[in-house]
């Protein structure tokens, strides 16, 4: 210190000391005044609001010994309602000089999430070379609406994730599962169908196929072809084609190609064959009659009536036993391939009670491509015909029809036995090998026998039975 400054402290002194005696009771008359009052804020000095909630102004309490002076107080700053935000409300009052102030902070907030919906299945399997093309979403938010365009969309192994945050923070993931495998075994499409007929002593030619797989798409070239034909020799063979795709599931279809005889070696042949027998009636009886006095054999498409011994002696006088149906009932048979099968297996089994041998020539009641059977399982024919064949039955229509059962049957008609002359005779054709349908049910087709069989004597054909080796002669 100076020696100046000290001279100047001595001599004011007396001042300084009262000035510093003022100050003090100034300050403790301020203190006093302070103390004295009681202010405080009703409800909580931090205050959180949803932003759904409205801000309701609670006010504050202000006395001074005892004195209420809360109407003096002076409010001021707002919340702006459905407005997330930091808002401050202050509450003042001024005693002359002296300040008086409290101040209330609100947060108004969001809490919600957004939500995200998800366009397509949630959860979803898709080929393993594919990638995955995006269905769409949408996110939105109560507060900030449409988020859509804020979705981050990261590709994990076996799902999509999608998220989104609000501009409170509040995050969403929701997640797609896409599950990349491949179960779907390919198809195999045989040009020509499953079941193939080709004539004995002719080249064998594959006839084609086609490989599709869901994932892979076409895998024709990459078939395998298994099996041989061998067109020298009669019966039915298997041809296997197999598949698989890139996931390893794998497809086999087989082919079966029936060798028949050469149609060719038929030509002028008349199978005289006869259905719904045997008939106890007489009709059948005298039929085996004419045929054994003429030297002629014919085939019979047997069904579960008659008597036994009918069946048994046509198949001793060297005549074919074939197989028609054992109940003839349309609504029965054709209600169901098991029930046709059940059916035929029935009068297999009565056949072969009688002649000891299995019969696999087969006729359909109404004919391989019978509309009749649609009333009771429509489309049937086609998987009957196909099922039939691959069981290893062979089966016949016919090209000349006596209708015998139909127009001739008519009461109309008074020559039936006329009327079945004329509508065989008028259809043979030297061109080909002559199947002809009659029903040994009718004594008029017996009549008419004998003439019909002179007949093609005289035009020279020559008669045969049908056997499982026979060309068919089909309509499908
Ligand atoms: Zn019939």
């Amino acid at each position: 210190m100076k020696k100046k400054e000290v001279i100047y402290r001595l001599k004011h002194k007396k001042e300084i000391e009262i000035i510093g005696g003022l100050l003090l009771i100034f300050l403790a008359g301020f203190l006093f005044i302070k103390l004295s009052f009681s202010f405080e804020l009703k409800g909580d000095q931090l205050l959180q609001l949803s932003y759904k909630d409205h801000y309701e102004e609670e006010g504050a309490t202000l006395s001074f010994f005892g004195q209420d002076l809360s109407k003096k107080i002076k409010i001021s700053g707002e919340v702006t309602d459905g407005k997330v935000g930091e808002y401050k409300i202050k509450y003042s009052y001024h005693l002359a000089f002296i300040p008086f102030s409290k101040t209330r902070k609100v947060s108004v907030v969001d809490t919600e999430k957004p939500t995200i919906e998800l366009v397509g299945e949630k959860s979803q399997t898709m080929c393993p070379n594919k990638e995955y093309e995006e269905e769409g979403y949408r996110a939105t938010d109560e507060y900030d609406g449409d988020l859509t365009d804020k979705v981050e969309v990261v590709q994990e192994e076996n799902a999509i994730k999608y998220k989104v945050t609000d501009s409170s923070g509040n995050t969403t993931v929701v997640a797609r599962e896409v599950k990349k495998e491949d179960t779907t075994k390919p198809t195999i499409t045989l040009t020509g169908g499953n079941v193939i007929t080709v004539q004995k002593n002719t080249s064998y030619k594959e006839s084609g196929y086609k490989a599709t797989d869901g994932c892979d798409g076409d895998l024709t070239d990459q078939v395998k072809v298994e099996g041989e034909v061998d067109t020298s020799k009669l019966g039915n063979y298997k041809i296997k084609y197999k598949v698989a795709d890139s996931s390893g599931n794998e497809t086999t279809v087989e082919r079966t190609v029936v060798v028949t005889e050469t149609a060719s070696s038929a030509k002028g042949v008349i199978y005289l064959t006869f259905d719904d027998g045997p008939s106890g009636s007489g009709s059948t009886s005298k039929i085996l009659d004419i045929l054994k006095e003429e030297g002629v054999q014919a085939t019979f498409f047997v069904t579960g009536s008659g008597p036994d011994s009918l069946i048994k002696r046509a198949h001793e006088e060297g005549h074919t036993i074939a197989l028609h149906t054992y109940t003839h009932q349309y609504q029965n048979i054709y209600r169901s391939v098991d029930a046709y099968f059940s059916d035929l297996e029935k009068i297999q089994n009565r056949v072969k009670s009688i002649t000891g041998e299995t019969s696999w020539v087969i006729r359909f009641p109404g004919g391989s491509n019978n509309t009749i059977s649609n009333k009771y399982n429509n489309g049937i024919m086609s998987i009957l015909r196909q099922q039939a064949l691959e069981k290893g039955y062979t089966y016949f229509d016919w090209n000349v029809d006596a209708s015998d059962a139909y127009e001739c049957a008519k009461s109309s008609v008074t020559d039936k036995k006329g009327c079945v002359y004329e509508n065989v005779t008028s259809t043979l054709s030297k061109k080909r090998a002559n199947v002809v349908l009659m029903h040994d049910l009718k004594s008029y087709t017996a009549d008419a026998l004998a003439d019909i069989i002179h007949y093609a004597k005289e035009n020279g054909y020559v008669f045969d039975v049908i056997t499982k080796d026979t060309a068919p002669v089909r309509f499908r």
